[in-house]
């Protein structure tokens, strides 16, 4: 009933506030602001109100202010930028505390950045890192060498900036029992010297002979942890984040997002995964729906299943049509038949699948496998996804409306910094590096484009994607017109995909209620420091989120939200 509108003058009003209950006034009300809706029914609006966590109308200043009682505060945002809450379709709680190595560029800023981590740690204990790209390496070649000439007799691992290959110095590979005699697992490759020697870099599975023995966080950690994470993604305006994570979460991860719900610190939707299995018990799948039932309501959520089926172009563990310059191609994790099985079973259960696909081979895998879930199943609003969707292929694109499956891309991705130009683009050549990210062509297919960011792969700041999006410069403006800048889109359609879009992808559109700032969904709101509709991309990178509103409760007010013009 909340969702049937009057649309009366200047006003439109959520039809339940209008007419059922004439003593409701409303908690709040918004006026004085330049409110961009993400509703194309009502794209622009100065003032809305907001009543037990909904939005109850959004409308002009004078019709919206008409609607105050004596108990309804009311905000004048001095004519500030309101746009719906972010929504992060792609984003993961980290396992761990590490040194943060992105944009090293060089050995030595490695090196330093660890050696002033580890400081902090206890001595002895296992120094961790993350986010170095091959570049920063000498021939692009990461070596053990570099870490033990700095870590000779402490443990240290780093992971790249994707997550698909890690670097371990030899006290690291010592204790994980890495030798020459070690066989590659099913699953990855363990890198080796012309004599033979582990080179220390670990690529896919094969990290995880090391990984496997860093000490896991503790109840009390993680929860500390999850607690500083959502308050860096309020500080985004983000109001939904979903975590991709494949495995679903952790025991520990969950207590602690179950944990921070009970205590009212849960300041954001949280989608998390359910795990992807290839033969599945049967059942299982309708468990997870009944899961997914039950979670409907609440601000954790269970709703999709997380598989992979391929690595990154960087490690050289996506796959191709087609080999890499110079040779070499990713294998698939799993093959078409186990892929199109499982697909088949989570469908039929009503489970929303997302598939880790970058290469044009394993994006192909993922369509031809939701292409034969409906055709055993019978089509159905499964709104199935792929994950990075990276290089698809020309001849793929059409399927994705037709298939009605999700491109869950990552703006940020094209960010043209030194390792997408000396190692990603000369690895897939010009010809797929022209349609590689290709936003705009997702847009002109007809395919729903939801945006998210791999956080931690990359920073969570929805600004900094759609800047990404709208320029495909680096934040210093290079190159010059953007890189293949036919792949560009509109900041407005940037904005579609991480609210409206984002929302459908997550069922969210009606279960919730989000992406959008129409009366009767749920008041998640963010106001900026800028309007960034007016004015030149590149103020998108100084523009501040002032305040974020979820289900209308306050969860980031900056300081200088208050020291806003009135009028
Ligand atoms: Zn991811």
């Amino acid at each position: 009933m909340m969702r049937r509108l009057c649309a009366c003058a200047g006003l439109w009003l959520a039809a339940t506030f209008a007419t059922a209950n004439s003593a409701t006034v409303p908690d709040h009300i918004f006026v004085n602001a330049r409110v961009w809706t993400a509703d194309a029914a009502r794209p622009t609006a100065d003032a809305f109100a907001v009543t037990d966590g909904r939005f109850v109308a959004v409308g002009t200043n004078e019709a919206v202010r008409a609607l105050a009682g004596p108990s309804t505060t009311v905000v004048d945002l001095g004519g500030r930028r309101v746009v719906p809450g972010f929504i992060d379709t792609h984003w993961h709680l980290p396992a761990r505390r590490s040194a943060r190595l992105d944009n090293a560029g060089s050995v030595e800023v490695i090196q330093q950045r660890l050696v002033e981590y580890a400081k902090g740690l206890p001595a002895g204990s296992w120094v961790v890192g993350r986010g170095w790209m091959p570049t920063d390496f000498p021939d692009r070649t990461a070596h053990r060498r570099y870490l033990d000439a700095v870590f000779p007799d402490r443990p240290v691992v780093i992971r790249d900036r994707d997550g698909h290959q890690a670097l371990a110095n030899s006290r690291a590979l010592a204790l994980a029992g890495v030798t020459r005699d070690t066989a590659d697992p099913a699953d990855g490759r363990i890198e080796r010297d012309a004599n033979g020697e582990p080179t220390g870099l670990l690529k896919e599975g094969a990290a995880g002979l090391v990984s496997g023995l860093l000490p896991s966080l503790s109840a009390g950690d993680t929860y500390q942890l999850l607690l500083e994470e959502l308050a860096a993604a309020v500080s985004f305006g983000l109001t939904s984040l979903t975590d991709a994570t494949d495995v679903g979460l952790t025991e520990n991860e969950r207590a602690a997002v179950e944990r921070a719900q009970a205590e009212g610190k849960l300041t954001v939707n949280y989608r998390a995964a359910v795990p992807f299995e290839v033969n599945t018990p049967p059942g299982q799948p309708a468990r997870y729906a009944a899961m997914r039932d039950s979670t409907r309501e609440q601000l954790l959520s269970y709703g999709f299943a997380k598989g992979m089926i391929d690595g990154t172009v960087d490690a050289k563990t996506a796959v191709m049509l087609e080999p890499y310059v110079g040779g070499g191609n990713g294998t698939p994790f799993l093959s078409q038949d186990d892929l199109n099985r499982t697909v088949a079973a989570y469908d039929r259960a009503g489970i929303q699948v997302a598939l880790h696909a970058i290469g044009d081979g394993a994006i192909r895998m993922a369509l031809d496998a939701y292409e034969h879930a409906a055709r055993v199943n019978g089509p159905r609003d499964s709104r199935h996804r792929i994950e990075h969707v990276e290089v698809p292929s020309p001849a793929d694109l059409p399927r994705f409306a037709k298939l009605g499956v999700i491109a869950a891309t990552q703006a940020i991705f094209a960010t043209p910094d030194t390792a997408t130009l000396e190692n990603y683009a000369p690895l897939v050549g010009p010809e797929r590096a022209a349609r590689a990210q290709p936003f705009s062509q997702f847009d002109a297919a007809g395919a729903v484009q939801a945006f998210g960011s791999d956080y931690p792969v990359y920073p969570m700041d929805p600004l900094l994607g759609i800047y990404t999006a709208v320029t495909r410069q680096t934040r210093d403006g290079e190159p010059e017109g953007g890189w293949y800048p036919q792949n560009r889109i509109g900041l407005e359609t940037a904005l579609l995909h991480y609210t409206r879009d984002a929302a459908y992808a997550s069922f969210d559109e009606t279960r919730t209620g989000t992406g959008t700032i129409s009366a009767g969904k749920f008041a998640d709101f963010a106001v900026l420091s800028r309007d960034i509709l007016d004015g030149p991309p590149q103020q998108l990178l100084d523009t501040r989120v002032l305040l974020t509103v979820l289900r209308g409760r306050e969860t980031w007010r900056s300081p200088e939200f208050d020291a806003r013009p009135k009028p």
